[in-house]
């Protein structure tokens, strides 16, 4: 009999990181390409959507400077109501749109 293994069928890996799943992936980006502490800082907000960091978006680039604010990353951590403050997730405004704009009671924020 043969013994029954639980790699990912996608990547061939093991999956042991639990930092988004199918249903609470907005994207669906792979998991396993994410686990990097880099893209769990919350210092350096990340968009899950599109696997970029805040200080690569024009978006928050143009409104950080807009806004008289340091950085891009400053002006996501302190404006942007998608912005995780535990793992520094968030969507950028195309991704949110593409995600359905998802939305909570108490708000929502990136996986
Ligand atoms: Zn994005």
């Amino acid at each position: 009999m043969m013994m029954n293994t639980k790699a990912n069928p996608i990547s061939g890996k093991p999956s042991n990181s639990k930092l988004y799943t199918q249903e609470n992936n907005p994207m669906s980006l792979n998991p396993d390409d994410y686990t990097d502490a880099k893209y769990h800082d919350p210092a350096h907000p990340f968009c899950i959507g599109c696997g970029k960091f805040a200080s690569e978006l024009e978006e928050f680039i143009d409104a950080a400077e807009a806004n008289d604010m340091l950085s891009a990353e400053h002006y996501v951590r302190a404006e942007e109501g998608t912005y995780n403050r535990e793992n520094g997730h968030f969507l950028c405004t195309p991704c949110y749109v593409k995600a359905g704009m998802p939305s909570g009671p108490r708000g929502w924020t990136a996986p």
